[in-house]
């Protein structure tokens, strides 16, 4: 069982299930949402459309399509609005409520953008303790779910997650 902190493009991970920092209507966006319907190709899209859309924290599973990863699940993070609007509450959900339907679908390996940390301006120190603990607690229950990475896609995002994380194994 580990957790891991790399720099890379998750549209080029080879996992069970990569997690897409979605918006809720599951229709494409900027950012990773993007890049992932782009290297996945148009039925991705087709796909999301027969989802009609997904509320702030929840998730919903697609397969991968042209993607090296075998599913996509989608979860719209909370946009940040200075704390006052839950948004912690909201940006666990999404960590945990992707993960659980990973165990759901038998997925071993699961990949994780930034979620809320671009556009949705979550702030990254804040952000990055917050999803280890809540992929950290995850773990130690899960019966499926083996490896997790948490896939960054600039220096200042992997410097937060490394921090993150030895704080994790200092514990
Ligand atoms: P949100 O709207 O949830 O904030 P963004 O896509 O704007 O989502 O950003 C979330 C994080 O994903 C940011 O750290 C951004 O740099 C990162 N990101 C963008 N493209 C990729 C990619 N291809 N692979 C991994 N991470 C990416």
């Amino acid at each position: 069982m580990t957790i891991s902190v790399v720099m890379d493009d998750i549209t080029d991970c080879k996992v069970d299930a990569i997690v897409n920092a979605a918006n809720t209507t599951l229709l494409g966006g900027g950012g990773v949402d993007g890049a992932i319907h782009a290297a996945a190709g148009p039925e991705l899209l087709a796909a999301c459309k027969k989802l009609h859309g997904c509320p702030t924290g929840e998730a919903k599973i697609t397969k991968g399509y042209q993607l090296p990863a075998k599913y996509v699940i989608h979860t719209p993070g909370p946009i940040w609005h200075g704390g006052t609007r839950h948004e912690k509450i909201f940006l666990q959900n999404s960590y945990r409520n992707s993960l659980l339907l990973a165990e759901k679908n038998g997925c071993e390996t699961v990949a994780f953008p930034s979620i809320s940390t671009g556009v949705y301006n979550y702030p990254i120190k804040q952000a990055a303790p917050l999803a280890l603990n809540e992929i950290h607690q995850f773990m130690e229950t899960a019966k499926v779910v083996k490896d997790v990475t948490m896939v960054c896609f600039d220096e200042q995002t992997f410097a937060a997650y490394q921090a993150a994380l030895a704080n994790l194994d200092g514990e």
